[in-house]
């Protein structure tokens, strides 16, 4: 059953609305001043000249990694592109002169497509992939941009002492 509740009365002061909007502009002034003078609770920060470092588990724009010899690491087996749930990794192989390997002649990420789900790191290998580049990807404004080639990824990339076959010294 319904119960019925008596609304109070509101005279004119109330219906105004004026003491409640002067209520809640105090309220938002004493906030401005205090943050404003002291900084306390202020969690913004000036962006993008200040910027909060990311955790140490955070995927960013990818890196290829590179060998003692300043070579890249990576030996173009495919399991990356093979495991990309985003199907957005493309590689040409291509045979090395050196040894008995295979090398990338191109390595293309597509980022319209990757999530950053961070299975192309886990697949490969040699440790030749990672994303653990500190930055992300700054937005472009073509999809030409979006599409990050092998000397963007290198660019970023260091030496890993990792033994080929993905044992981490
Ligand atoms: S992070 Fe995920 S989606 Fe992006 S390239 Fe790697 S496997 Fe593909
Ligand atoms: S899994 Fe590693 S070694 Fe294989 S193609 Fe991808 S980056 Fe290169």
């Amino acid at each position: 059953m319904a119960k019925l509740v008596d609304r109070p009365k509101a005279d004119l002061v109330i219906r105004s609305y004026i003491p409640e909007v002067l209520r809640g502009l105090r309220v938002t002034s004493r906030h401005f001043w205090v943050n404003f003078l002291t900084r306390k609770n202020v969690v913004t920060i000036e962006y993008p000249e200040e910027k909060y470092p990311y955790p140490p588990r955070f995927r960013g724009q990818h890196r290829l990694m590179k060998r003692e010899d300043d070579s890249v690491r990576c030996v173009a087996c495919f399991l990356c592109a093979t495991a990309c749930p985003a199907d957005c990794i493309t590689i040409k192989a291509g045979e090395r002169s050196d040894k008995n390997e295979k090398y990338p002649v191109s390595f293309e990420i597509d980022y319209i497509r990757c999530i950053f789900c961070g299975m192309c790191e886990e697949a490969c290998p040699c440790d030749a992939i990672r994303l653990d580049s500190g930055d992300h990807k700054l937005p472009g404004y073509t999809r030409e941009e979006e599409v990050l080639q092998k000397e963007d990824l290198l660019a970023k990339g260091g030496l890993s002492i990792a033994k080929q076959g993905g044992i981490l010294q």
